[in-house]
């Protein structure tokens, strides 16, 4: 087992993944700084429970294939366990454990009544029919059953998910049982009990994240940009996040200068529309081959010189081989774990200002929130409602973080993950350990 300064770093069994190393190694820092009870750190490292499940489904060709799939639930502390289902090839035991741990953190910040937790398949969804994503979709849900449930754990989508898969785990879970339970899933489609808002609700909250580091900045007097048109923009990832995100912040007048999703990126120095380049998106399945503007790589696309870049793919794409050539002012977490630990101590020796990715993505989890919510409530809110609650509750939890980092004079990395950490502790403490 390897160790770090202060403890050991979680478990053989836990820890063969970058983003779950990363993750114990950013909570131990944070534990250090709020010198938090080591009983409270040791039992955060690892996750409460895990399931792993085989996923046999019969191709189109008539052959079976088993997938692997996973539900990690980290801590249940504050409520049932939240957290999206990741279809990705290279997802495994490990990595969603982090993301659950993640989720943990997450939820706590931002103040709701919620755990963390996570799951996946591992599978390119690109190479499944819709016929193939049903049948694993449901196989998976009926696999995981036993522990998932509007008042244990309550799943929604994330990468390589969307609300469709959402919709076939509801109806699976609810043809079990012989009634509609909307509450196990969130993130579902409007028309089975979903959330005005909600798709889109992970990119607003990023927005809204930029704009108030954007206020912080000049109210402290520190150098940074100001979102108007004269602030330059670039989105790494054009799925649920990323497009979002970069129509909203075009939409605020800035320029969007560069975009890219898993085929290749694109550059126009004068600002792409975005408006035009989802319609090209929606109708191509690509951005290659989009009129007025030049294509890039994704590596070009993360050392574009800009005000604002936001990576809102996938985990580990700003490392220390890359990390030199990143120009961005202001670095929006969009994805769980864009930047490893070693790219993010430098960024934040240079100056840059990160917005953590348990801050500025919890946008996604508290529209999910609210989904539930409502749900429980059977009485649906107004698109209007829901997005004046989530700017809200991202504007307290910005401040809370903020407030916690002049506090500490630490990293906002660790301010965000204190944040949640400090009700959590609090919550386990009270609780105390059973037996
Ligand atoms: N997958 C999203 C996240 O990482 C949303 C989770 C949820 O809504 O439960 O935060």
């Amino acid at each position: 087992m390897s160790t770090s300064k202060s403890g050991t770093l979680g478990s053989h069994l836990w820890d063969s993944s970058d983003l779950y190393r990363n993750s114990v190694l950013q909570l131990q820092e944070a534990a250090d700084v709020m010198r938090l009870d080591p009983n409270v750190a040791e039992r955060l490292k690892v996750p409460k429970r895990a399931l792993i499940v085989s996923v046999p489904i019969r191709l189109d060709n008539g052959n079976i294939k088993v997938f692997e799939g996973y539900r990690v639930q980290h801590n249940m502390t504050l409520g049932p366990g939240k957290g999206g289902i990741r279809f990705h090839p290279e997802v495994n035991l490990s990595e969603v454990a982090g993301l659950a741990m993640l989720m943990t953190f997450k939820c706590s910040l931002v103040g709701l009544p919620l755990g963390g937790a996570k799951g996946g398949i591992r599978v390119d969804p690109t190479q499944l029919s819709r016929q193939e994503a049903q049948s694993l979709t449901r196989r998976y849900t009926t696999e995981i059953n036993m522990i998932i449930g509007p008042d244990k754990d309550i799943p929604a989508p994330d990468v390589g998910t969307d609300a469709q898969h959402m919709a076939w785990m509801m109806d699976t879970f609810s043809q079990e049982r012989g009634f509609a339970i909307p509450g196990v899933v969130t993130g579902k489609p409007v028309e089975v009990g979903g959330s005005l808002g909600r798709a889109e609700s992970t990119g607003r909250g990023v927005v809204y994240t930029i704009q108030h580091a954007a206020k912080h900045l000049a109210a402290t007097g520190q150098q940074g940009p100001k979102i108007d048109s004269s602030t330059t923009v670039a989105v790494h990832g054009f799925g649920k996040v990323g497009a979002v995100a970069a129509l909203e912040i075009f939409n605020l007048g800035t320029k969007v200068i560069a975009v890219s999703d898993i085929s290749g990126g694109l550059y126009n120095k004068n600002g792409l529309n975005i408006p035009e380049v989802i319609k090209y998106f929606t109708k191509n399945r690509t951005l290659v081959g989009y009129p007025e503007a030049e294509l890039i790589s994704n590596e070009e696309l993360l050392a574009v010189n800009c005000d604002v870049l936001i990576p809102a793919a996938i985990d580990g794409v700003i490392t220390k081989d890359n990390v030199s050539r990143v120009k961005a002012k202001i670095i929006a977490e969009g994805a769980n774990g864009p930047i490893t630990n070693e790219a993010l101590k430098e960024l934040e020796e240079r100056g840059v200002f990160i917005i953590p990715d348990v801050l500025c993505n919890a946008g996604g989890v508290i529209v999910s929130y609210f989904e539930w919510v409502q749900g429980i409530q059977n009485l649906f809110w107004s698109e209007t409602e829901v997005n004046a609650r989530l700017a809200e509750v991202m504007a307290t939890a910005f401040k809370k973080v903020m407030d916690v980092q002049s506090r500490h004079r630490c990293g906002m990395k660790t301010a965000a993950l204190i944040s949640g950490v400090e009700r959590l502790a609090k919550a386990m403490l009270l609780r105390g350990l059973f037996p």
